[in-house]
């Protein structure tokens, strides 16, 4: 008897997904390695939580659809709720969109580098993932995904690690020049200077998906709102978990949408910290690629990445390395509030001697 020959060989192959450290348990740091928000969602969300949970909420089963949300995300983005489909973290949501349209050997194609996840999903449902390089570009990066014969493309916009955000012309050029579903994940967006909502209207074939970990400040609660041509959402919905979004979930995430503009001063602070990180770093020899997400992705003034992320690791700040080829070796930062920037800028000066 050997445990290992009852595992379906491509899930034994896999090495799962990775996600970002987490400190120990009571291990003072700074947080900068998983674009966690860094202020709290507004008293107002806060608020509903807590009121939900002092009433009959986790006592009942949460509504299964969660359909007041998907009203108060239609009220929010000016959609209809049959547009909207709930998940628990936006990362539910791409399992939904793997579990509805892609089947054994059928290819799923994304530009990279990307958010790894796409991959592990993928090889969960046996499906097969090819990348295509961002550095083709343009119509070239839309035909050759066309070529490889998607029945599912993911596009990140902005874009994980770099952050830079993709022309919508091209979202709209791919959403012509293949015959699947393509997604828009702008887990990202609420930090970018625009989104590919409008492109909903023109294109059925399209699916943006959104998370409410950045921009919302609420990545423990896991929530993510896919938007889509009501057929594709109602076919969403039958691959969802039984009640896949918890009451106090439901809760939060009808609280934040209903008051979208008190997010309004956390989302400029982030932004107006980004500008001032690109700056300082630059300042400081690093190349920093211009972003509209929440981080920045800098390559070193000299060296390899990895020895300035274990000196940041030492001094109790945590960012992220990304030894992989392919990204020339850099490190990417989540943009703290102003006092843990200005901690990680004296850490960064202290390393490079400055
Ligand atoms: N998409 C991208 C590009 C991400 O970086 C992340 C965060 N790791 C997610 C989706 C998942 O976010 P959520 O917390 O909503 O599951």
């Amino acid at each position: 008897m050997s445990i290992s020959d009852w595992v379906r060989p491509g899930i034994r192959a896999m090495a799962g997904y990775q996600p970002g450290e987490q400190p120990a348990p009571g291990q003072r740091v700074i947080k900068l390695n998983t674009n966690e928000n860094p202020y709290p969602a507004p008293a107002v969300v806060l608020d509903a939580l807590r009121e939900a949970a002092a009433g009959e909420a986790l006592r009942r089963y949460p509504v299964p659809d969660a359909r007041p949300v998907r009203e108060a995300a239609a009220r929010a983005y000016g959609l209809d709720p049959d547009q909207v489909v709930v998940g628990n973290g936006s990362d539910d949501l791409l399992t939904m969109l793997l579990r509805t349209f892609v089947g054994p050997g059928e290819n799923v194609v994304a530009p990279a580098p990307t958010y790894s996840l796409y991959e592990t999903l993928t090889n969960i449902q046996g499906g097969a993932y090819r990348e295509v390089p961002w550095g083709v570009g343009g119509s070239l990066l839309v035909r050759a995904i066309a070529d490889a014969d998607p029945a599912l493309v993911f596009i990140t916009r902005p874009n994980a690690p770099f952050g830079f955000a993709c022309g919508l012309e091209q979202v709209a050029a791919l959403c012509r020049a293949v015959d699947a579903p393509v997604v828009l994940d702008e887990a990202y967006a609420d930090f970018a200077s625009d989104n590919g909502l409008a492109l909903l209207a023109e294109h059925p074939n399209l699916i943006v998906t959104r998370s409410f970990s950045k921009g919302f400040s609420l990545a423990g609660l896991r929530l993510g709102l896919g938007f889509a041509h009501p057929e594709v959402a109602a076919e969403l919905h039958k691959v969802r978990d039984s009640y896949n979004v918890d009451a106090l979930a439901q809760a939060g995430a009808a609280a934040a949408l209903d008051n979208l503009d008190a997010y309004r001063p956390n989302l400029d602070a982030v932004v107006a910290e980004r500008a001032r990180m690109t700056q300082a770093l630059r300042e400081r020899g690093f190349r920093v690629a211009e972003s509209q997400a929440n981080f920045l992705f800098a390559r070193v003034p000299h060296g390899d990445a990895r020895p300035w992320y274990e000196a940041l690791k030492e001094r109790g700040i945590l960012i992220r390395y990304f030894p992989d080829e392919e990204l020339a070796d850099g490190l990417r930062i989540s943009i703290g509030t102003p006092e843990e920037n200005e901690a990680l800028l004296g850490v960064l000066d202290g390393i490079s001697g400055g």
